[in-house]
Parts: structure tokens; C-alpha cells; sequence
């Protein structure tokens, strides 16, 4: 195992990660930009190193730094947590050439399931079932027309580059199609410094299914079921749960098979997750590829009862994946808590958290890195905590969230807990009867 480890990250992750480093015995370098001086992976880590100011591109993305950091320290691996650099083949491969183990996939790997219109090329190759669209990047806009014909309107011009919900556009007749095209390769170039696009067709009132995977470095590949991830706002997962209530036995059979095929014809190495449209017929899609550890990781471990980022750890320190089947009991519910405000648009509502208090009891579990206290700084995504249940059934779950975050109280700046509150008491939510268009129709009643 290794000795010391960096975590090129901040926030919930951060602090998750150095727990886990704890437990085996490494030691921990935490970096840091200069608005998160005050922060408890700062305090936690066994030495802490500032990277710069607060604006990202200044610190956690600043890659000479970062590896300066783990030089000066001496740190054998780096864990890129999510987001920032964790999907940078850059960043994977300079580690390597400097003799420090990124713990996660090769550069290889991640270069060719980033890129989401090379990653869909590959996958089709596979056999994985995928959106029909485009096989690579579209240069023009005749091209784009060609292929809509061919799998049939409304469809998504997506960057290949996007992420985070961001870098689409839908199109629903020929003629928005020249703009929506031009719009697409512009906003892919100023957000991801790379206009490429691709279209594929957009499947109407899906169910956003994910599947987690992971590889070590003999070639052994599992499945560990699927997350179900449907409700979203503007593209982007609030609430997440395993097992899906869409998902019978067969399809699971299926999706994971597919997921492990795809996997193994990239030689996948460490955490990664196929993402899967399911359509009302159960047909199933694979969108695009992530090759990290996710942010709802945490509800696929309540269900299977393994610690993913310790398996990272291991599988990347060149231990064998566990041969026995993994199986899913229970279920389990993540509700993202953001600090933002619900009642206005989710804007970001950053500041000092003047009083906090935390839910507990069997089956409740807070990922967070905020206190009473803490300043939630501007400069970064908004994400305060993570509250996960765990329970026997669906409807046990959701009555064990409903009472958890009654109890979560945060003051001083908004969060979304108002918000999670109303959906565990939706109807639509509570008979599964969603999709990714969900919270279009939801309204957000603030409390008096
Ligand atoms: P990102 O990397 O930004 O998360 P994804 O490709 O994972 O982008 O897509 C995010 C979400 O956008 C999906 O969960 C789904 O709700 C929606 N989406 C993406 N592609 C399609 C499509 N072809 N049809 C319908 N919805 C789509």
C-alpha cells in the first residue's frame, strides 16, 4: 500500500478520501487555495500545502503545483477525488512520468472515454448499445442535418468536451438546427476550450441510469449495480438512489453485462461509471463514460456494503478485485445539500454557516466538510453535504430522508434541504413514477 498520499481536491471528497487513508495506515498531504485555509481537510490531513489563491484555475487546477506539492512532500500517489482534475489525462500522465502513482485509470483510458463522441465510437465497436447519432465529431452544419434525418428529430447537439450538464442543445424541427449547431460549437469552445460537438437523437422522458464499474490490473472487471440518477435540474443530479425502481433483474443482468463488456474493451483499470439512458420500453443507451469515483458513489456503497475508495486504493496498489459476486440489499438515497437557494432560481447562497446541526441514527450518513462556522466560499461548486439513508425498502428510505432532513438544520445561508424536503413528500417521487424531465413540472413551495 502506499505510504503518503496527496489529495489533489477540496470539499466532502477531500475529507472522505483522508478518512480512508487514515484507516490504512497512509499519511495524508492535503493542498489548498487560499479560501480554504480554514478547512477540515486542511485540519485532518497530516500536512497541508497552499496551491495559490482561490480561483481554481489558480490553485486545485494548477498541475506544476499540485505535483510540486506531492514532490516536496514526498507523497507516493495522488487521488484527484472528482471534478477539477480527477478526468485530466495531462494530469494522470505527468504523474506517472514523475513516479507518483493517479490513482485511477491511464491517461490512455481517460483520453478515450473523455472524449464522449470517441467514447460512444468505442463502445458501438463493443457492442455496447448506445444513442444513435453521430459517429464522431460533426463539422457542419449539412452534416448535423444528414444524420438528424436518419435517427429522426428532436435531437441533441452535445460538446464532446461537455460536462457538469453544460455543452447541449436540443433541436426539435430542421429549422432550429443551423443555430442551435452554430450556438453549440460556440459555447463548446468558450466553456471547454474545445468546439468539437457531436448529435445524437434525444430520447424523450428517460430515466438517467448509471452503472458503477471498476477494473484492477490483471484484467479483472465487476459491476456493482446501477445508480438511478433521473432527478435532475437543467442536467444536473440532485437526487440519487440504488438500486433503480425502473430496473428488474433481467435489465441489471443486462446493463452490467454491457457495462463490464465495455469496460474490457479498454483494458478499464480502477473506478468508473457507464451512464445509460433508459427509455419507457427498457431499452437502454449508453451516453458517455465517467472514469472516476462520482459524487453519488456513496449510495452504490450502502447497497453492497463495499467502500469504493478503498477499492481504489487497493486496486490501484495492485491488489485483485474480490471474485464473489457483488449484490445489492436494501436501498439507499442521496440528497446533494447545496448551498443554494431553491426559492430563487438555486442561486448560489455562499457564506457563513452560523449554526449547524447534523441528522443521525441507523442508516443515516452525512458526507460533509462544513461546520458551524465555516465560510461556504464563492469560488467553488456548491456542494455542502451529502446525506445518504440507507433502509430495507424504497418507501422505508424515503421516510428515513423525510425525517433525517427534518432534523438537518443549517443557518445562516441557504441550502437545498427545503427543497429535498417537498420531494419525499411528492407523490410522483414516492410511486418512482419520474423521469429527467421531472422537476420541470415540480414547484417549489417555499415554507413560511
Ligand atoms: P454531462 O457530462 O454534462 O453530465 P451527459 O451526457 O451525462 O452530460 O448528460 C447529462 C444529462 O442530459 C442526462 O442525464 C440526461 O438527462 C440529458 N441527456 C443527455 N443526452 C441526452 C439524450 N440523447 N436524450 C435525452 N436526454 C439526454
Amino acid at each position: 500500500m502506499f505510504k503518503k498520499v496527496l489529495i489533489a481536491n477540496r470539499g466532502e471528497i477531500a475529507l472522505r478520501i483522508i478518512r480512508v487513508c487514515k484507516q490504512f495506515g497512509i499519511k495524508t498531504v492535503a493542498v489548498y487555495s487560499k479560501a480554504d485555509r480554514d478547512s477540515l481537510p486542511v485540519r485532518f490531513a497530516d500536512e497541508a500545502v497552499c496551491i495559490g489563491p482561490p480561483p481554481s484555475r489558480e490553485s486545485y487546477l494548477k498541475i506544476p503545483r499540485i505535483i510540486a506539492a506531492a514532490e516536496i512532500t514526498n507523497a507516493d500517489a495522488i487521488h484527484p477525488g472528482y471534478g477539477f482534475l480527477a478526468e485530466n489525462a495531462g494530469f494522470a500522465e505527468i504523474c506517472t512520468s514523475s513516479g507518483i502513482k493517479f490513482i485511477g485509470p491511464t491517461a490512455e483510458m481517460i483520453k478515450t472515454m473523455g472524449d464522449k463522441a470517441l467514447a460512444k465510437e468505442t463502445m458501438k465497436k463493443a457492442g455496447v448499445p448506445v444513442v444513435p447519432g453521430s459517429e464522431g465529431v460533426i463539422r457542419s452544419v449539412g452534416e448535423a442535418a444528414e444524420i438528424v434525418r436518419a435517427v429522426g428529430y428532436p435531437a441533441i447537439i452535445k460538446a464532446v468536451a461537455g460536462g457538469g450538464g453544460r455543452g447541449m442543445r436540443i433541436v426539435r424541427e430542421e429549422g432550429e438546427l443551423e443555430v442551435a449547431f452554430q450556438t453549440a460549437q460556440h459555447e463548446a469552445g468558450q466553456g471547454f476550450n474545445n468546439p468539437d460537438v457531436y448529435v445524437e437523437k434525444y430520447i424523450e422522458n428517460p430515466r438517467h441510469v448509471e452503472v458503477q464499474v471498476f477494473g484492477d490490473q490483471f484484467g479483472n472487471v465487476i459491476h456493482l449495480g446501477e445508480r438511478d440518477c433521473s432527478v435532475q435540474r437543467r442536467h444536473q443530479k440532485l437526487i440519487e438512489e440504488s438500486p433503480s425502481p425502473v430496473v428488474d433483474d433481467e435489465l441489471r443482468e443486462k446493463m452490467g453485462e454491457a457495462a463490464v463488456r465495455g469496460c474490457r474493451a479498454v483494458q478499464y483499470e480502477n473506478a468508473g461509471t457507464f451512464e445509460f439512458l433508459v427509455d419507457k420500453n427498457k431499452n437502454f443507451y449508453f451516453m458517455e463514460m465517467n472514469t472516476r469515483i462520482q459524487v453519488e458513489h456513496p449510495v452504490t456503497e450502502q447497497v453492497t456494503g463495499h467502500d469504493l475508495i478503498k477499492l481504489q486504493f487497493r486496486v490501484a496498489a495492485g491488489e485483485r478485485l474480490p471474485r464473489r459476486k457483488i449484490v445489492q440489499r436494501g436501498h439507499a438515497i442521496e440528497c446533494r445539500i447545496n448551498a443554494e437557494d431553491p426559492a430563487n432560481g438555486f442561486r448560489p447562497s455562499p457564506g457563513r454557516i452560523t449554526d449547524f446541526h447534523m441528522p443521525g441514527g441507523f442508516g443515516v450518513r452525512v458526507d460533509t466538510h462544513s461546520y458551524a462556522g465555516y465560510v461556504v466560499p464563492s469560488f467553488y461548486d456548491s456542494l455542502i453535504a451529502k446525506l445518504i439513508v440507507y433502509a430495507q425498502t424504497r418507501d422505508g428510505a424515503i421516510n428515513k430522508m423525510a425525517s433525517a432532513l427534518e432534523e438537518f438544520t443549517i443557518e445562516g445561508i441557504k441550502t437545498t434541504i427545503p427543497f429535498h424536503r417537498q420531494v419525499m413528500r411528492d407523490e410522483r417521487f414516492r410511486a418512482a413514477n419520474f423521469d429527467t424531465s421531472f422537476l420541470d413540472s415540480f414547484e417549489f413551495n417555499p415554507p413560511d
